[in-house]
């Protein structure tokens, strides 16, 4: 497995491989990596004949109040995780290699981010995109898998790659989950034990969405009452959103959850904001 840092030597590298014909497959990542990470190169593996991971903690999508400095970083560790997967490039830049000090030159997105994170992190998904698209344009894959974890951002993204006919593949994964139903997440270190105890309910509640949707709930209202309930009082944490939205649009489902709908949720406990989501169809 290869290091590579310098994103020249990574553009290089990877043209030499799509010359020889190799399909590459690249799985962004901010690093700390644990399985749900390591699911996306499994699925890039299936999908690619040689697999970039890229690590990389981006401050562009960091508010200014956000947790940059906080998030957890272990550089040896995410790198023997790769060896030990069969990834074959480790793309680690520094942020001065990625940002010219006078970059001006932002992706932006105008409809899928108004809502859930694009309202409650403004300026989250320009940088979310800036980065995508410039990995894109070091690492030049044929496919880019992105978790649904992050179902907005992997929305958003399908749109950019639409939009600026980028020619990669957009391949989605399914959320990882530690045992007791927390999707599993970088952030989770940093959960003091009193949330730590209290984010398994963010996946209950939304699975008690899910139980009402089979059993036949189509009332939005209904639909958010029921996760409200099973949320509970979660201090010390405290709900940033709760969404029920077209899964298609992002936009609100209306009163009635007729098409797939996304139920979307945002919980800020004391220094770490989680988020989760559930699909309805
Ligand atoms: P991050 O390092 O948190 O920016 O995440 C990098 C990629 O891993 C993104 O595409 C995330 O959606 C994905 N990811 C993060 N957590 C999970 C998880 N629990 N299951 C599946 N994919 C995940």
């Amino acid at each position: 497995m290869r290091v590579v840092r310098d994103p020249r030597e990574m553009q290089d590298l990877a043209l030499a491989k799509r010359r020889s014909g190799a399909r590459i497959g690249v799985v962004p990542t901010m690093g700390f990596l644990h399985e749900g990470h390591l699911s996306l190169v499994r699925i890039a593996k299936r999908e690619a004949d040689w697999v970039v991971l890229t690590l990389f903690v981006n401050p562009t999508q960091f508010g200014p109040k956000e947790d940059l400095d906080r998030y957890p970083r272990d550089f040896d560790r995410d790198c023997a995780l790769c060896e030990a997967e069969g990834v074959d490039v480790v793309f680690a830049p520094e942020t001065p290699e990625v940002y010219a000090p006078d970059h001006t030159v932002y992706v932006v997105e105008d409809v899928l981010t108004r809502g859930l994170c694009g309202a409650s992190r403004p300026g989250h998904f320009r940088g979310v995109l800036t980065v995508v698209a410039k990995l894109f344009n070091l690492t030049l894959p044929d496919v880019a898998v992105f978790g649904e974890k992050d179902a907005q951002q992997l929305r958003v993204i399908r749109r950019m790659t639409r939009d600026l006919n980028f020619p990669v593949e957009i391949v989605g994964g399914p959320i990882l989950r530690e045992a007791d139903g927390v999707a599993m997440s970088s952030r989770n270190k940093n959960l003091d034990p009193a949330s730590r105890r209290i984010a398994p309910r963010l996946y209950q509640s939304l699975c008690a969405a899910r139980t009402a949707y089979e059993a036949g709930e189509r009332r939005m209202a209904a639909l958010r009452e029921r996760v409200l309930e099973t949320l509970g009082d979660l201090s010390p944490g405290a709900v940033d959103y709760l969404e029920v939205v077209d899964d298609v649009t992002l936009e609100s489902c209306g009163e009635r959850a007729d098409a797939p709908v996304l139920i979307a949720l945002a919980v800020q406990f004391p220094g770490v904001r989680l988020i989760d989501n559930i699909r309805l169809d």
